[in-house]
């Protein structure tokens, strides 16, 4: 099964998705981790994604789909794998259908998170996370007790240079201008596409977007 996870930036589907892949024993690709581990590294792709990133710009398809189809090569044809942040141009939908084809593979279920713009221009401009730990705060929503303080390891707690509020107004045009137009192509895809509202509480997102891939909530195995 090949998921893919259509959305703005901010709307949670990341924090949906590592929670559904842990349940189903599935892959999580996130390029946009990806991308992030790569400039962690210092490799040439990082070095490259670097000030696309900072602007809130999107990679080159290119680097992109380079990328995707090494990290694929390494993850077994009969895995289920979902995609977040993943296709965001049409250009890079053909080329992950191509890719997938070549192993006998389609998007079988696209699942569309939406939110107003205004709680996601709250969500990633909040945004805190711990260097040291990897805890996730928003100074709105879930702040730490102590402000840029992280809870469990006393690490500073670093804001992305893509959440600053500028940036973040950038990201969402460009996922309008760019990425929006994935929901009419999809919409002509032989994929199941599900509409899922993400302005609610974690909870209620996540039973639905269970029922989404797996048809049920609960005991997915
Ligand atoms: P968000 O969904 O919150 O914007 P991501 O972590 O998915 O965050 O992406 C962060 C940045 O990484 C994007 O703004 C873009 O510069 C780059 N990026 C991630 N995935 C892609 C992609 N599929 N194509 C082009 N650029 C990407």
């Amino acid at each position: 099964m090949v998921v893919v996870l259509l959305g703005p930036p901010g709307v949670g589907k990341g924090t949906q998705a590592v929670r559904l892949v842990d349940e189903l024993t599935a892959v999580h690709v996130s390029t946009g981790d990806l991308l992030r581990a790569a400039r962690r590294e210092g490799t040439e792709l990082g070095t490259l994604a670097q000030g696309f990133m900072d602007r809130g710009e999107l990679v080159p398809d290119d680097l992109i789909l380079d990328l995707v189809k090494e990290h694929l090569a390494g993850i077994d044809a009969s895995t289920d794998v979902m995609f977040d942040g993943f296709p965001r141009t049409t250009d890079q939908a053909t080329g992950l259908d191509a890719v997938l084809e070549a192993s006998g593979r389609k998007v079988n279920s696209v699942v569309l998170f939406e939110a107003p713009d205004e709680v996601l221009v709250k969500r990633l401009s909040g945004r805190r996370s711990c260097p040291e730990c990897g805890a996730v705060y928003n100074a709105y929503f879930s702040p730490p007790v102590v402000e840029d303080v992280c809870d469990r390891s006393g690490g500073t707690l670093l804001h992305r240079a893509d959440d600053e509020p500028d940036t973040v107004k950038r990201r969402l045009q460009v996922y309008l201008d760019q990425t929006a137009p994935l929901i009419a192509f999809y919409q002509d895809h032989s994929a199941a596409m599900t509409r899922i509202g993400a302005d609610r509480d974690v909870e209620a997102i996540y039973a639905d977007f269970q029922v989404a891939v797996t048809g049920s909530t609960g005991d997915v195995s």
